[in-house]
């Protein structure tokens, strides 16, 4: 996974955003929870993680996953894991998992919300302190039991092995992405010139989400719901052979 080249303009920025991210998690923690959602349902509150989710499906038909490479500090967790060791995530036969999680998740949501009556108001700070979510020893526990789970994944499993499997936060963008290509709305992706390819393979090794990129180079486009837009694959590839491309796919 390491280059030799020196860092990119991208490679750069992203390792900028993620790390402020991951400073800012004890803050923002309770914002991409799943939990808080259900707990705001329960008494008709739409609360600030729902509205993130939200806000996440809607960015996601443009930008794709770009949140998960360029903003998730639990990401940014594994990705500091895949320094230590360097390994691929070859259980993709797990990803169902995190819809495991969703899908009963989003009807436990609705179920609440009708118990209760529907919306009754709206609170972005739900549960939190001054917005601050780690503010006392049991949210400090929670906080740091997910940061483990975060951690330990892909030390045992690979690369985003989190990402992969359980992950509550990636359906909502892979359901954005998938309507976005259906209604055919221009979006980021990666976009590969096929006639360039020397296929060196240098791109399957660098992809943070353990994607075989060279399969998909005779499609021109990396279509994969998996693929994140870290544009690691972009960096490595010697040949130029791929591209960030804002367009139709
Ligand atoms: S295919 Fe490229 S841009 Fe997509 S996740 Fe892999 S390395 Fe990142
Ligand atoms: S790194 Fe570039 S040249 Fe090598 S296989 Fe991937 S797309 Fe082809």
């Amino acid at each position: 996974m390491k280059s030799m080249k020196p860092k990119t303009v991208s490679a750069k920025i992203r390792i900028i955003s993620t790390t402020f991210f991951l400073l800012l998690f004890p803050v923002i923690f309770y914002y991409l929870s799943p939990v808080i959602p259900l707990a705001g349902a329960s008494e008709g509150i739409i609360t600030g993680s729902l509205i993130i989710f939200g806000l996440m499906f809607i960015f996601s038909i443009f930008f794709g996953r770009l949140f998960c490479s360029y903003i998730c500090p639990g990401g940014k967790i594994e990705d500091l894991v895949e320094g230590a060791q360097n390994k691929k995530f070859r259980r993709t036969r797990f990803n169902w998992i995190k819809y495991l999680i969703w899908i009963p998740w989003v009807f436990m949501l609705l179920f609440l919300f009708w118990k209760t009556g529907g919306v009754n108001a709206v609170n972005f700070t739900y549960m939190t302190v001054s917005g601050i979510s780690v503010s006392d020893v049991p949210s400090l526990i929670i906080f740091i039991i997910v940061s483990l789970i975060f951690f330990i994944l892909p030390l045992l499993f690979g690369r985003r092995a989190a990402c992969h499997t359980i992950c509550w936060m990636a359906p909502f963008m892979i359901a954005g992405k998938k309507l976005g290509k259906t209604l055919n709305i221009p979006s980021l992706h990666i976009s590969a010139d096929k006639d360039s390819c020397i296929h060196c393979l240098r791109c399957n090794e660098r992809c943070v989400m353990s994607i075989d990129v060279e399969r998909y180079v005779d499609k021109e486009n990396v279509d994969t719901t998996d693929c994140i837009l870290c544009s690691e694959c972009v960096d490595a590839c010697p040949v130029s052979a791929l591209s960030l491309k804002w367009s139709r796919q």
